[in-house]
């Protein structure tokens, strides 16, 4: 197994990296750190959890530390692009982390908060900047960031910027590149509108692509639980407080719903933080600092929201709702059995939701499987044939169109990461009552 020293990386990261901890590269750090040291371009086919980061990154900051240079004002020399602040800071601290041996400045940049820092941090020149595109465009039209001087372009999470609606603005954000620069995509999926993308903004890529799912989602025991709508709420109060959920993400579909659902659970003495779009960024990271902290024990997510979601000990997701997008699921569950952990995914399934799930079943390959061991136990739900409920634009993410478009059909079956690897039935416990025995409603295994 290569090492990071076989990467040839600088010994100020070396050093970083041990202190972080880091043994070994990742597949997508092993398979992409020589081609990006060369200055090609990468197409990288990886989801967060893959240690996609530190793959771009660390030869970004190799680059850096080479050739030594000062940023003039307003002209970063590196921009990240990313579909959330969440993620935009979560990439800061890697860089931080992984910088902390060398000399480097950074900005973020990101809506929301009020742009003074943003445009002073900006003023006295940066190296990296990482930055989501609505602010991004906005300062480069007041004047305050220019692109022009850029060495390398990093789109993150590409394919939940365009399902985010951000197509434009990062087409708008690539007329003040300049022609020559080193480009870097990073997608989960690689739908059509990805793959064009990808197209008209790289020459050359090396192709990279890494299946973690398949090693992570094999860890992941899956469950679902038919139950009906009005009575989820007790079904997730009884299994989140179960002592053997340490700390659990609980995805809804709507924002209102995961306001709801964290009241319900804070009045019924269980710490819970609600985290979508309308919450202000303080909230959000007051909300995701007591998590990491432990002080929170669920975080109660919309989808959108949790991208980038990068806490390693959540023994527990809870599909409140199931995704309407089938590659959302694998998304969701693979906030937990991070890091090499075991995790639980547990799935409510309403009448309404019963097509969906048959949409993620085909989508990961195998049936998930059923827990009818418990007082919510709904045989209508099971053998629903109900049409799923159509989805507008105006509860989800940010207002901007319904995710990609994609509600029918286009996004729908198209290779989603996990798909297949683990065959069939075998898992252990699978085909149901894996509730652990116990008929309490207490204590299960999950
Ligand atoms: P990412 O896919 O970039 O979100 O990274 C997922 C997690 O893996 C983060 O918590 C990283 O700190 C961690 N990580 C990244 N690379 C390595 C590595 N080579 N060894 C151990 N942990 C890593």
């Amino acid at each position: 197994m290569i090492t990071f020293s076989e990467l040839n990386l600088a010994p100020p990261l070396l050093k970083a990296l041990a202190e972080q901890g880091y043994e070994t590269p990742t597949p997508i750090q092993a398979q992409s750190i020589p081609h990006l040291l060369q200055g090609r371009d990468l197409l990288g086919l990886a989801q967060t959890g893959t240690g996609k980061t530190a793959a771009f990154a660390l030869p970004i900051l190799n680059h850096l530390n080479a050739h030594p240079k000062v940023a003039g004002p307003k002209k970063p020399r590196v921009l990240v692009l990313a579909p959330t602040r969440e993620l935009v800071s979560q990439i800061s601290e890697s860089f931080k982390a992984y910088a902390r041996h060398m000399k480097f400045t950074q900005a973020v940049v990101f809506g929301g908060v009020g742009q003074g820092r943003q445009v002073e941090a900006m003023r006295r020149g940066v190296d990296v900047l990482v930055a989501a595109p609505g602010r991004l465009l906005d300062l480069i039209g007041q004047g305050y960031i220019d692109l022009s001087g850029l060495e390398v372009l990093v789109l993150d999470e590409a394919d939940r910027m365009l399902d985010m609606g951000f197509v434009r603005d990062i087409r708008r954000i690539m007329t003040y590149l300049p022609a020559k620069r080193q480009t870097l995509l990073f997608s989960a999926t690689m739908p059509r509108s990805i793959a064009d993308l990808a197209n008209s903004l790289l020459h050359d890529p090396a192709k990279v692509e890494v299946t973690p799912p398949s090693s992570t989602v094999d860890r992941i025991q899956q469950a679902v639980m038919f139950v009906e709508g009005t009575d989820k709420r007790d079904a997730l109060l009884t299994l989140v407080e179960s002592p053997k959920v340490a700390r659990a993400v609980v995805f809804t579909l709507m924002k209102h719903e995961a306001n709801k659902v964290a009241e319900f659970l804070n009045k019924n003495n269980v710490v819970a933080e609600a985290i979508h779009g309308n919450k202000s960024q303080g909230a959000r990271e007051r909300a995701m600092s007591g998590f990491r902290a432990g002080s929170v024990k669920v975080l109660v997510a919309t989808d959108i929201a949790a991208r980038g979601i990068d806490v390693d000990d959540v023994s527990h997701v809870f599909n409140y709702d199931l995704p309407n997008v089938p590659e959302s699921y694998v998304h969701r569950i693979g906030r937990t059995a991070r890091a090499g952990r075991d995790g639980w995914a547990v799935s409510f399934c309403d009448p309404e939701q019963r097509a969906w799930l048959r949409d993620i079943e085909k989508t990961i390959g195998k049936p998930i499987p059923v827990v009818r061991d418990h007082p919510w136990h709904s045989e209508s739900a099971e053998v629903s044939t109900m049409r799923p409920p159509v989805l507008g634009g105006g509860g989800r993410g940010r207002g901007g169109p319904p995710r990609g478009g994609n509600g029918g059909g286009g996004g729908r079956g198209r290779g989603g990461p996990p798909r297949g690897g683990n065959g069939g039935g075998g898992r252990p416990g699978g085909g149901g009552r894996s509730g652990g025995g116990a008929s309490s409603g207490r204590g299960r295994a999950f």
